[in-house]
């Protein structure tokens, strides 16, 4: 596949990483790791262990639990393990594209997972082909394991610094030969990766959520723009690029992360809650209930309640057992998949004037269907409100959003969505209260799907033209 054959505006990429070093069971606790981090990547799931002189890997496409059974992870023998959950809105999954990769290069094997996306992946890439390469997946992270196999540094650390050196863009990244562990975390420090401790053995994930799970300890976060190196003679610390300001993605806190989770140093629930009463302070309404949209919008409608002394309610019952709508491929799909996934509790909003919460209006789908179930259910009113800025920008580092042109809010304001939303009224957070809600932070966000002040500025030419992650191929194959 040449970069012309890309498709164009394809923003792929939300993933959830994870390495443990330094334990017997490494591939059961990544198992483990990987699924507190199902959130973020639905779409395939991958293990690789080493057992000091083999890396072997189990991936699949699917949900952790269905990838993995037990004789996989019996496979999966050595004391260290890395592992990857991949979220994808691509119609074919191609298993070639499920994380970890793992090459074998003149150095030996080398394994990563890779959760942002490289925004001049495709220039590279181009690059890479014109000297000879031959690439096996579509995905961007390949690009920087030919990075490393091309570079003529002499050890394995500095030839994985030569190649992020040429890289721009999100990553925060595991990667691990037979004996050595290393995380690094881009310099802009966008996509979340933090340390902790089991006992002796040492673990990195995307979110503390998947420490939690197994009993690590937090140590820290690793900071944007470092480098964790673990092996048998422990944890070493590099800062080997240059300085970039801090800007962490703001969407983490406002949807992607899991609320028990502490993201850039803040707990995400206690966040939501934040904002929710910011909103309620900046958008005050009088009401009789103040309901959710499931999950994402819990926290928010809570603060809100509490701030407003509007009564909470259930009033949309969440079912579990359908993905995100937001990942069904096409509009008729997600249409029918926010029915699927919402229901109404009917003695919660009869005759009630609602206040309904939701991190974020994006197509503005979901709160188009949500309005028209909860009008048929007996609401008198329906006031929506959003716990973040109206989006008018797609994401280049690594949150899957749809193209510019399908953003509602770039193509009419807040009255025209109200009314093609069908609501009585709509209410999104500003972006000063954004700030606020981000204390002493404020600044050192990433907030470009808000603002379309985009840190990497300008976007590489390349970046329109993200690759996508999943090509057809056979879907029953195995690695
Ligand atoms: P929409 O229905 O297109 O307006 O999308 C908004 C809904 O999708 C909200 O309920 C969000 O919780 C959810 N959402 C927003 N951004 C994303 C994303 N990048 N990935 C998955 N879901 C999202």
């Amino acid at each position: 596949m040449t970069s012309d054959t890309l498709r164009p505006d394809a923003f792929r990429d939300e993933c959830g990483v994870f390495g443990i070093f330094g334990d017997s069971e490494a591939a059961n606790l990544a198992y483990l790791g990987l699924h507190a981090l199902q959130h973020r990547g639905q779409e395939g799931a991958g293990i690789a262990a080493s057992d000091g002189r083999l890396i072997r890997a189990s991936r699949g496409r699917g949900l952790v639990g269905d990838v993995f059974g037990g004789q996989e992870l019996a496979n999966l023998t050595g004391n260290m393990a890395i592992g990857h959950v991949r979220y994808s809105t691509s119609g074919e999954a191609s298993l070639r594209n499920v994380q970890p990769f793992v090459v074998r290069y003149r150095d030996g094997q080398l394994a990563v997972a890779h959760n942002g996306n490289i925004v001049n992946a495709t220039q590279l890439r181009d690059e890479l082909e014109a000297e000879g390469s031959i690439f096996a997946t579509s995905s961007d992270t390949e690009v920087i394991l030919h990075l490393i196999a091309g570079s003529t540094q002499e050890t394995f650390i500095n030839r994985l610094v030569d190649a992020l050196l040429r890289v721009e863009g999100a990553y925060s990244l595991v990667l691990m030969t037979e004996n050595t562990m290393v995380a690094v975390r881009d310099p802009w420090g966008f996509r979340p990766l933090v340390l902790g401790k089991r006992g002796d053995a040492w673990v990195v994930a995307s979110e503390t959520c998947a420490l939690g799970l197994m009993g690590a300890e937090l140590v820290r976060e690793v900071a944007p723009g470092e480098m964790v190196i673990v092996d048998g003679d422990g944890e070493q610390s590099l800062r080997p690029f240059p300085r970039r300001p801090r800007r962490a993605c703001v969407f983490e806190h406002i949807y992607f992360a899991r609320p028990d989770s502490t993201v850039f140093g803040r707990p995400v629930y206690d966040t939501r809650i934040g904002l929710g009463k910011l909103l309620s302070e900046e958008h005050p309404i009088e009401a009789d209930v103040v309901i959710p949209v499931p999950d994402s919008g819990v926290p928010g409608a809570l603060g809100y309640s509490q701030e407003s002394g509007i009564p909470y309610g259930l009033g949309l019952m969440r079912s579990h057992y359908v993905g995100r709508t937001f990942i069904e491929p096409s509009q008729q799909i997600r249409d029918f998949g926010v029915k699927l996934k919402l229901s109404p509790i009917k003695s919660v909003i009869a005759g009630k004037r609602v206040v309904v919460v939701d991190d974020s209006l994006v197509r503005g789908t979901t709160l188009r269907k949500v309005v028209r179930m909860l009008r048929d259910h007996g609401a008198t009113e329906i006031h929506l409100r959003i716990t973040a800025p109206p989006t008018v920008g797609s994401c280049y580092y690594g949150v899957d959003t749809p193209t510019r042109d399908e953003l509602i809010a770039t193509r009419m304001g807040v009255e025209g969505i109200c009314e093609y939303l069908n609501a009585d009224s709509l209410g999104y957070l500003s972006i000063a209260s954004l700030r606020r809600s981000e204390g002493e932070d404020a600044g050192r966000f990433c907030e470009a799907c808000f603002t379309g002040d985009y840190p990497i500025d300008p976007v590489p030419e390349g970046a329109r033209k993200q690759m996508p992650l999943f090509v057809e191929d056979s879907p029953t194959e195995k690695a």
